[in-house]
Formats: C-alpha cells, sequence, structure tokens
C-alpha cells in the first residue's frame, strides 16, 4: 500500500464523524434506480433531489443498459425496493462524439501500446441507443410490467433532465 490514498483516507475519517447511515439495510429509500455515465459531471442523486440512501445507482462510460446494468435493475427491483427507473445518457459525452477508432488511437497513444483490441461502447446515435436501452429494461422477463421506466437525456450545461423516452 503506498501514501496515493492518504489524504482520501484523511477524508474518510472527517466522513465517519458524522456517519448516519449505520445500520441501514441498503435498500432503495426513495424506491428509485439509476443506469448513467461515469462522468464526473453527473451527480445522480443530488440532480433528482436524493440522497444517499434512496437510490441504486449503476454507471458505465455512456449510461447503457448493458448486461451488468440489467443484472443490477433486476435485483434492485426484486430486492431492494426499486420501482422507477431512469436510463440517463449526457450531452458532450465522450462515447457519444467519438468513433471506436478515435478512442483506441487516443487510449493507445496514452498505453505506449496497441489498444485496437480494446472494446470500447461507442454510441453513434444516442437518442436512438436510449430508446432502444429503455426498451430493453422494459421486455425483460424479469422486470415487471408495473415498473416505470424512463430515458432523460442529461445537459451538463444546465443540470437538466429532458425527458426522451
Ligand atoms: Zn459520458
Amino acid at each position: 500500500m503506498t501514501d496515493a490514498f492518504d489524504d482520501l483516507l484523511s477524508a474518510n475519517r472527517h466522513f465517519a464523524e458524522n456517519f448516519s447511515l449505520s445500520g441501514f439495510d441498503g435498500v432503495a429509500r426513495a424506491g428509485v434506480a439509476v443506469v448513467t455515465c461515469m462522468d464526473s459531471r453527473i451527480d445522480p442523486m443530488g440532480m433528482i433531489g436524493l440522497s444517499p440512501g434512496d437510490a441504486k445507482i449503476f454507471r458505465n462510460p455512456g449510461g447503457r443498459v448493458t448486461d451488468a446494468a440489467l443484472e443490477a435493475l433486476i435485483l434492485g427491483v426484486h430486492l431492494l425496493n426499486v420501482g422507477r427507473i431512469l436510463v440517463v445518457p449526457h450531452t458532450r459525452c465522450a462515447m457519444a462524439s467519438s468513433t471506436l477508432e478515435e478512442l483506441r488511437e487516443r487510449v493507445g497513444d496514452s498505453a505506449g501500446q496497441d489498444a485496437s483490441w480494446q472494446h470500447f461502447g461507442v454510441v453513434e446515435d444516442q437518442r436512438a441507443a436510449l430508446d432502444e436501452d429503455v426498451q430493453r429494461v422494459k421486455s425483460h422477463p424479469l422486470i415487471p410490467g408495473h415498473i416505470a421506466v424512463g430515458g432523460f437525456l442529461y445537459d451538463v450545461d444546465t443540470g437538466l433532465l429532458e425527458p426522451v423516452v
């Protein structure tokens, strides 16, 4: 273990001084699950007025409904009180503004070695992909029909969510 994490562990000790989730069972108190991008401009709970304990959050590059995202949503719906699911890609997302070749080239340059074999889930048409992702959740046999599923585009310049699907 290096000292690369010292500042973070120090911050964690302060965090723990006022820790309020002790003993909490980990359900989504507000019944919400969000699938969104890993982008650091997104505060997935803050943007919809929620706090830790309220929602299940699943993030990946692009905010896509991958198999792993579906796994999380199914567990959320059946075991963790989730009744509403938001799929939230965002404006100016690198996954939607780069081609696969561009990403592989940039990563390859940074790594100093070939990255042409690495998968990156680039998105050509963000709205079409969102529609597809929402349908993928809705049509899953383990996601019951009464679960509300919505697709929204988050604007990283205004903080607003635009309902799309
Ligand atoms: Zn993104």
